[in-house]
């Protein structure tokens, strides 16, 4: 055996291998790590060639891999008009004005990622937007995808106005007197978004590469894309599969090819064609995205007994089921037997139970598979439903930075779920009691990429230091369901490479596996579990190369 090509001494290595959880070096050669030690264990090993990484006092951990991330479209909007950094309303008209002023050229003004709790009612107003925009249609989702914040020229392209009806999935927003008012929910917004250019291939390379290089700069080395192959907003399949083949992806990435709840088992075929042409080096598209149900916030996500109104009294209103549950049995039971994954959304109780059914149903029907469908979201989980995730060997994939009190959960989702249900929410704890695997993920470009922001409240159950403006109460959100530092660390990292079916060479510092790791500032376990947010990633590497370093930027 040859000199190391690299070794890492002079800090903390957090390893996540439960047989020896802490080392101080690590050394590295042709990608692989070939030695987990002390610093002068790693230290006699280098030679005149070898490259030596001080970590000078700081954290080595396994690179964080996000089980449930869109980075095309996060990198998209970083590349247009990109609101998510912003919290107020002015701040989103003066980004839009300075966009659009320094883009005289672009036709459409697009990006988004405003934060509902900015405005009255969650719903922004045209008039803001002509103000700095008069001349160019201008189209911005929200933080999460449910609605849209338009301008008079985007209603005019879009053909809206007092005498158009609401479309059947969704609903113009109006003022007193009857004219649509600048915000469209759900699928309306697709009366102005089927107008606006879909970004070309060019355009989705683009985003890929800035979507890959933002979740480097914050320690992510892997990932799950959560849609892939939805032809209708840009095809970001051909980018994934044309990185992998120029060499330009460096993150390990399975995608989630999109389930078009519009057909039926026919698509099938497709998709296995998409995996067999897609598939190349470090990307797999070897998993099923089914969306099972919607959001809480305008209720469509799919619960068991009715949604309350605003006097706390029941409606009628049980959510969404997207897909008809006897068809979901089936098409899992066939995906399952066609050797892929199923990455479920499954947001509340009833499309929990309904996604666990459809498991259940493919594991009596093929037997025992190592195909490790998960369910992602679980903003809600009946009591009862928690010990079949061990039991069916589903994974949990929970994305920790929505488990906090802040204004979209006190004041949109709490006292429309009701008590008791309200308490099942995020129940991480539970599920790990229960034996349950957890794989942790972002939902980027709904929520921050950031994994640690994300661990700081999967341990805290409160919102990181730089989100308290939206923080009305500063109470512990469901204290039971808190997790300790190494249980986050190994969902966002052990836990997502189980996911993606790479946890025998990545997700843990051992010998052998690939040196996909990072670097953060100090020792996430020598502080007070509250700071966990304030540290920063200041190294990223996959195989031994280095994908970030703060400061070349
Ligand atoms: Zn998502």
């Amino acid at each position: 055996m040859g000199q190391p090509d690299l070794i890492f001494v002079n800090g903390d290595v957090y390893t996540v291998d439960a047989a020896r959880r802490w080392a101080r070096g690590v050394a590295v050669q042709g990608g692989r790590i070939t030695a987990v030690g002390t610093d002068s264990d790693v230290r006699d090993l280098a030679g005149p060639a070898t490259q030596v990484v001080d970590l000078m006092g700081g954290l080595l951990l396994p690179g964080f891999q996000d089980a449930h991330v869109h980075p095309v479209g996060g990198g998209l909007d970083r590349l247009q008009c990109d609101l998510h950094f912003l919290n107020t309303a002015a701040d989103y008209v003066e980004a839009v004005g300075t966009y659009a002023r320094s883009h005289p050229d672009v036709p459409w003004i697009l990006g988004g990622g405003w934060a509902m709790d900015a405005f009255p009612g969650g719903t922004p107003s045209k008039e803001l937007l002509d103000e700095v925009v008069p001349d160019r249609p201008v189209f911005l989702p929200n933080r999460d995808g449910h609605g849209g914040w338009v301008n008079s020229a985007a209603l005019k392209i879009g053909g809206i106005t007092r005498d158009t009806p609401d479309p059947g999935d969704g609903r113009i927003e109006r003022d007193a007197q009857g004219e649509p008012s600048g915000t469209l929910h759900e699928g309306a917004m697709e009366l102005v978004g089927r107008h606006a250019p879909i970004p070309d291939a060019e355009q989705m390379y683009a985003g890929l590469l800035e979507g890959q290089a933002y979740l480097h700069s914050l320690g992510v080395t892997g990932w799950q894309d959560a849609i892939v192959g939805a032809q209708s907003w840009g095809d970001n399949l051909e980018a994934y599969s044309r990185a992998a083949r120029s060499g330009d992806l460096t993150g390990r990435v399975v995608g989630a090819l999109w389930w078009d709840r519009h057909r039926g088992l026919e698509q099938v075929q497709d998709l296995i064609a998409q995996r067999r042409e897609g598939g190349y080096g470090r990307f797999a598209p070897t998993s099923i995205k089914i969306m099972q149900d919607g959001v809480c916030e305008n209720f469509t996500a799919s619960v068991l007994e009715p949604y309350l109104d605003a006097d706390g009294n029941a409606t009628d209103n049980r959510g969404i089921s997207f897909v008809e549950p006897e068809l979901l049995k089936e098409a899992v039971t066939r995906l399952d037997r066609e050797g892929f994954q199923v990455h479920f959304h499954a947001l509340a109780e009833r499309a929990v139970r309904e996604s666990l059914d459809a498991v259940e149903a493919a594991l009596a029907t093929n037997g025992p598979s190592d195909r490790r469908h998960h369910l992602a979201h679980l903003q809600v989980i009946h009591p009862q439903d928690i010990p079949r995730f061990r039991e069916l060997g589903a994974v949990a994939n929970v994305q920790p930075l929505w488990a906090a009190h802040e204004s979209q959960m006190d004041d949109l989702t709490i006292p429309f779920l009701g008590e008791p249900r309200w308490t099942w929410q995020y129940p991480f704890a539970s599920l790990v009691r229960s034996g349950a695997t957890l794989a942790m993920g972002s939902d980027w470009s709904v929520s921050t990429p950031n994994p640690l922001e994300e661990i700081h409240v999967a341990v805290n159950r409160q919102m990181p230091p730089d989100y308290l403006y939206q923080v009305d109460a500063h109470d512990t959100f469901i204290p039971d369901e808190r997790l300790d530092l190494p249980t986050a660390i190994a969902a966002f990292t052990m836990g997502s490479a189980f996911v993606n079916h790479l946890d025998a060479v990545t997700g843990s510092v051992e010998v052998g596996k690939f040196a996909d790791v990072v670097v953060v500032d100090r020792n996430l376990f020598a502080q007070a579990t509250e700071e966990i947010a304030s540290a920063r990633v200041t190294r990223t590497y996959v195989e031994g190369e280095p994908v970030y370093a703060a400061g070349d930027a």
